[in-house]
């Protein structure tokens, strides 16, 4: 079993679930904040540790160009590198190259471009991809693919959805070949040298008004290998030894093609799913229909992953369709611009009407920032442009996301979401 994936409750379409990695269980729904260069942007990892985050995302683009993954794999991969013990999933690099290089020449073989960093000139093709990641040593690797522009007429999206198609395979085939040379050595041992505690997040900082989550009703999909039963009981898969591959949805905007898709990369069988092209400019409801018709045909028994979303509001309704796992740069971006957001709304911690605001940031929210620090103090850090603004206003907002996402996670317990979803209409 490559990725051992228990339902553990459901409300409507939405799942509470278990994501075993060999770095720890992650619970989805999961709100995954972006680790873009083996970093997530001022955040240091005992405060991700601390605020309940499970799984970071690591991007292929940045740490194939520097450090460059060949010395991350040289120092033990990028769980060790980064001293994160905890899940890890890397995108393919194929959205960065859509996004951020000069120069990009997309042909049958890969994407040929030249760095943002320095104009050098180099080529991804999906068994490069594979080789990258593997190196890194992630938890959870995505398939190579094109992430289509917005907007495309139908024919250039159906090409682009071939293309994709044609590199998850080739995607597959290398990862296959190479999966077990992820440089992981004993994940339970820190640089240190110390045996760390399997991490329990979810025992650690808790939301108001969430409860423990009983696992009696514990159903694990897949016919995994199980391990002995724990001190409550309860069999445990035994974590995987190999990373997982998760193919992509793509399709432009066509939900024919989007259905397609879905089809024929269920039909490669990976153990997981992404919907990828998303947030690319198109409408939200755009979003939601590309979304809904995906969603209807992944299998029920593996994990779903939308790409790429969103604001808090999106994050909810989309988990509430059924969607396990999510990521986006919004919270973090957001909050090096001085936007935060919070139960009242977002707000601009540099509005002068802050300037003598005694009240924390978000007064309904828990986090070490809220707890301690005034909008006053937040606003004035921000206008003289201290580096401790990004990082205060960064803690907040995975704070607000996390704890989203919690409670979500705690709504799918009780069976009903309803309350979340017309909750967040406040959010906007
Ligand atoms: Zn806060």
């Amino acid at each position: 079993m490559t990725l051992p994936f228990s339902i553990q409750a459901q409300a409507g379409p939405a799942r509470l679930a278990r994501i075993h990695t060999a770095h720890g269980d992650v619970e989805t729904p999961a709100f995954m904040p972006c680790g873009t260069a083996g970093t997530v942007k001022a955040v240091s990892q005992d405060i991700l540790e601390d605020l309940g985050a499970q799984i970071i995302l690591g991007n292929t683009y940045h740490l194939y160009l520097r450090p460059g993954h060949e010395l991350v794999r040289k120092l033990g991969g990028l769980h060790r590198f980064m001293s994160w013990d905890r899940a890890l999933l890397t995108d393919s690099g194929g959205f960065q190259v859509f996004s951020l290089s000069e120069l990009r020449k997309v042909k049958e073989e890969g994407v040929s471009f030249r760095s943002h960093l320095d104009g050098t000139s180099h080529l991804f093709t999906p068994e490069r991809s594979m080789e990258i990641q593997i190196a890194l040593g992630a938890d959870i690797v995505m398939a190579f693919d094109e992430c289509t522009e917005h907007p495309a007429e139908r024919e250039r999206a159906r090409e682009s959805m071939e293309m994709t198609l044609r590199w998850a395979k080739r995607s597959k085939d290398y990862f296959e070949a190479h999966k077990h040379e992820v440089p992981w050595g004993d994940p339970g041992i820190r640089p240190s040298g110390h045996r760390d505690i399997p991490p329990q997040p979810a025992q650690e900082r808790r939301g108001p008004g969430t409860l423990d989550i009983g696992s009696s009703e514990e159903l694990t999909v897949g016919n995994p290998t199980f391990s002995a039963e724990n001190s409550e009981g309860i069999r445990k898969p035994e974590p995987p030894t190999a990373p997982a591959l998760f193919g992509i949805v793509q399709g432009g905007m066509y939900a024919d093609l989007r259905r397609e898709s879905a089809e024929r990369t269920i039909e490669l069988d990976f153990p997981g799913y992404a919907i990828g092209g998303l947030s690319v400019g198109e409408s939200r409801a755009k979003t939601m229909e590309m979304i809904a018709a995906v969603l209807e045909l992944l299998p029920k028994d593996k994990p779903r992953y939308v790409m790429g979303v969103g604001y808090p509001e999106e994050i909810v309704q989309y988990a509430a369709m059924g969607v396990d796992m999510m990521d986006c740069v919004l919270p973090t971006r957001a909050a090096r611009h001085g936007l935060l957001f919070t139960s009242e709304g977002r707000i601009n911690i540099k509005n002068a009407r802050y300037a003598q605001d005694q009240g924390p940031a978000d007064p309904k929210c828990s986090c070490r920032v809220c707890a301690r620090y005034t909008r006053a103090y937040l606003r004035h850090l921000f206008v003289s442009a201290e580096p401790l603004a990004g990082v205060l206003n960064t803690v907040h907002n995975l704070a607000y996301y996390l704890d989203t996402m919690r409670s979500v996670r705690h709504a799918i317990t009780l069976g009903d979401l309803s309350g979340m979803l017309s909750g967040s209409v406040s959010l906007t």
